[in-house]
């Protein structure tokens, strides 16, 4: 009891006294500010104020700082929110003849790699990540660690594994022998029917998930003949929507062929994944529902070419590879006319991860304009996410991501490679193109 009543009067003693200290801050003078979801025209020096792990002002000019701040120059860059890729698979990563690691990297090994793939993530300017599809925890592990400041990474929403009907693209028991692997069940994402699709739903939100992956149409990567049908009932789609409904959490879709994506959308689900072959209708419906298109472009070509080497994919997987791959630019270009909303995804693990930035690259081939692409990459991402409140510009109240590059992207999207400075949560991950992770 003494000791309280101290605690009380030491706290009423010191309170006055700390506040009258300013909280020490960090200036970014940033050459050119390039932040889409505020003004689709560049903004010459500006002061991004950082105090903690928030935005507390974005200044014109450069801000003199008082006593305690810290300066950090980056007055001959380009400073933007921090990137941010709807689909990634931080838990793994493609390799020719990789097919046999899932049978042979078990979890606690695949967790040590992904935390090399999400600190390249995050060097690579990439501070928010969609994780859409991971096994065994592994996904759910890293989020956690990254959160903890355990290991350094994106931030990550993450889906678990994709809900998958049995024998669809996603039943992790695929291609293998049935008297090693058994029949899959909910706990490994495969469902079947409306009661196992609701229970499946529920398994995956109990242990963690962020949102609701799945695969609503066959897929090139599945030891499957198929990878257009559609894989669900609608029905199936709709109970699944109604779970995630109920936790507050959305639903994004894995399609390539049109008659799944309509399914899906007309489910319910708020994003469709890679939409390899999107009718003109489908995208009248993916405006009129407002659901957004990920397109994975970097997938389809990475693929494609993978595919190109001798022994990469099995068989059955090199065909639809070279088949449906090339595919998705020309349809991202068309949605991109069309006026769907587009969210920046690149399917990473698919291809190395740190690569991400080859989609702007792609995005801006299609037709797209740079400042879109990178609008795409943040402030539609946020959207996508639900988190506008706190990520996808730089607005005061938002969590302090912010990445710089050397050259002005407008001019050459390429140097989306190049990101120099990165800061996730108020915390600088690269200065001067140098990472700056310290030891714990
Ligand atoms: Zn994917």
């Amino acid at each position: 009891m003494r000791t309280l009543v101290f605690l009380i009067l030491a706290a009423w003693w010191m309170g006055p006294a700390v506040q009258a200290q300013p909280a020490p801050r960090t200036l970014l003078h940033c050459g050119t500010l390039l932040d889409p979801g505020v003004s689709m025209a560049p903004m010459a020096e500006r002061t991004v104020v950082v105090e903690g792990n928030r935005i507390v002002a974005v200044d014109a000019g450069f801000t003199t700082p008082r006593s305690g701040d810290k300066v950090i120059d980056l007055r001959d860059a380009y400073c933007l929110p921090g990137l941010m890729d709807m689909h990634v698979h931080l838990t793994g990563e493609s390799r020719k003849g990789g097919y046999i690691d899932r049978f042979t990297i078990p979890p606690p090994e695949q967790a040590l790699r992904a935390t090399q793939y999400a600190r390249t993530t995050l060097l690579a300017g990439f501070t928010t990540v969609r994780d859409v599809g991971s096994n065994e925890g592994v996904g759910f592990a890293l989020r956690n660690a990254i959160n903890a400041g355990i290991v350094p990474g994106p931030r990550m929403f993450v889906s678990g594994p994709s809900l998958a009907i049995m024998g669809g693209h996603g039943d992790p028991t695929n291609g293998g022998r049935e008297d090693l692997l058994g029949i899959p069940t909910e706990a490994q994402g495969v469902v079947d029917g409306v009661d196992s699709a609701i229970r499946g739903a529920r398994l995956a939100i109990k242990r963690g998930a962020d949102l609701i992956k799945i695969t609503a149409t066959g897929g090139v990567l599945s030891i499957a003949r198929d990878g257009l049908r559609p894989q669900f009932f609608e029905e199936e789609i709709a109970a699944i929507v109604r779970v995630a409904d109920g936790f507050g959490l959305k639903v994004a879709a894995h399609a390539h062929g049109d008659e799944g994506m309509k399914r899906a959308i007309r489910a319910g689900v708020k994003s469709i994944e890679h939409g390899t072959l999107m009718s003109e209708e489908t995208m009248r419906m993916m405006i009129e529902h407002g659901v957004y298109y990920v397109p994975t472009i970097t997938a389809g070509r990475s693929v494609a070419d993978s595919a190109r080497i001798d022994g990469y994919y099995v068989p059955v997987v090199t065909q639809k590879a070279l088949e449906l791959g090339p595919i998705i630019q020309g349809t991202f270009s068309k949605a991109y006319r069309a006026g769907v909303p587009i969210a920046f995804g690149t399917d990473a693990g698919v291809f190395k991860h740190g690569r991400n930035a080859k989609e702007f690259e792609y995005m801006v081939e299609g037709g797209m304009p740079p400042m879109e692409a990178l609008r795409a990459a943040t402030y539609n991402a946020a959207d996508l996410l639900g988190r506008l409140d706190e990520l996808g510009t730089l607005e005061p109240g938002k969590l302090a991501d912010v990445i710089a590059v050397p050259r002005d992207p407008l001019a050459d999207i390429t140097v989306m490679h190049e990101v120099a400075f990165v800061m996730k949560d108020g915390v600088v991950y690269k200065q001067d193109g140098r990472p700056q992770i310290a030891a714990r």
